[in-house]
């Protein structure tokens, strides 16, 4: 397949290298959802230069944003606070300029609910239907993306976006825009998959987490401090961890499955066939397997603090 892609979107780099096919993923699903815009898996890209991975081919900014906003408000809710809340809230507290928080991809305002009522809660959602959820509970919703968001007064001291920049196809430009409506010594803060995380080196593209067909986009601490130094910020914090809380049998069981599946996928690569690889234990079962199994509790996140470089005379 001639893939039509010549330079990395982050930075325009042409050392840009294939590392092949993504795990196939169903063309009707997005987010779990039925869509009749058909996704193709496509393939993992990474940049020499800025050292972003990413899916290509995949949709632009505009084609995603469009079925993020038919998306209901029922997918990625959290009824119980998250483990790593209490780390971002630390962050915060540590590197917040005032007490705005903007929170981009808020979705029902789950994260913003739980934060102290003493911040003033500003929010920007795609999905219409978990926005009017979150504005149900209180929060400030700006608009649908950074772009359309008005700049609130006072500016935010924190923007945060978790789970977030690995959807966005333009990662630099949403950056920017992010600084642009920022406290001038405020911070940003990021929380996404890392390919830096060992999970991510050990199984490349076979990794569950580029498995699903919203993420188009994959980051690490050498990226985030290349995008940082382009506006003018830097990369004040970052720490590795694992979004879900860590029980050392479901860490075991998960391992194992994606090591079958990354395994027998490899076996099926070098022409072995069905019936050899159904002969080893478990192989029938992971020949079975339609998507990858996902490895949820691998330490294989990241959370970035960045901040605008300000000096005395400006
Ligand atoms: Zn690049």
């Amino acid at each position: 397949m001639k893939l039509a892609i010549s330079v990395c979107k982050s930075c325009g780099s042409n050392r840009i290298r294939d590392r092949g096919e993504l795990p196939p993923l169903d063309p009707r699903l997005f987010a779990g959802q039925t869509s009749d815009v058909p996704i193709v898996a496509g393939h993992l890209f990474v940049c020499e230069t800025c050292h972003l991975q990413f899916r290509e081919p995949c949709l632009n900014d505009q084609q995603l944003l469009a079925l993020y906003k038919q998306l209901p408000d029922t997918i990625w809710t959290d009824n119980e606070p998250r483990a790593y809340w209490p780390r971002i809230q630390n962050a915060i507290n540590t590197y917040s300029s005032n007490n705005t928080l903007l929170d981009i991809g808020c979705y029902r305002g789950d994260f913003l609910a739980w934060m102290p009522a003493s911040w003033n809660r500003l929010g920007i959602e795609p999905s219409i239907k978990a926005a009017q959820f979150a504005a149900g509970r209180g929060i400030t919703i700006l608009g649908a993306t950074i772009e359309d968001g008005t700049v609130p007064d006072p500016r935010p001291g924190v923007v945060t976006a978790f789970d977030v920049i690995e959807h966005i196809v333009t990662p630099l430009s949403f950056l920017k825009n992010i600084r642009d409506c920022l406290d001038r010594e405020g911070c940003i803060v990021i929380m996404t998959g890392a390919t830096d995380t060992w999970p991510f080196r050990l199984f490349g593209r076979h990794y569950w987490y580029s498995a699903l067909p919203e993420h188009v986009t994959f980051y690490n601490l050498a990226w985030f401090r290349w995008a940082a130094s382009r506006l003018n910020m830097r990369v004040v914090s970052h720490s590795y961890f694992s979004s879900e809380p860590r029980g050392i049998r479901q860490w075991l069981r998960e391992c194992a499955l994606i090591s079958l599946h990354t395994l027998v996928q490899s076996l099926k690569r070098l022409g072995i066939a069905d019936r050899a690889i159904g002969a080893i234990p478990y192989g029938k079962l992971a020949l079975s397997w339609r998507t990858v199994p996902w490895w949820k509790h691998s330490e294989d996140h990241i959370l970035v603090v960045l901040k605008n470089n300000v000096t005395s005379d400006n």
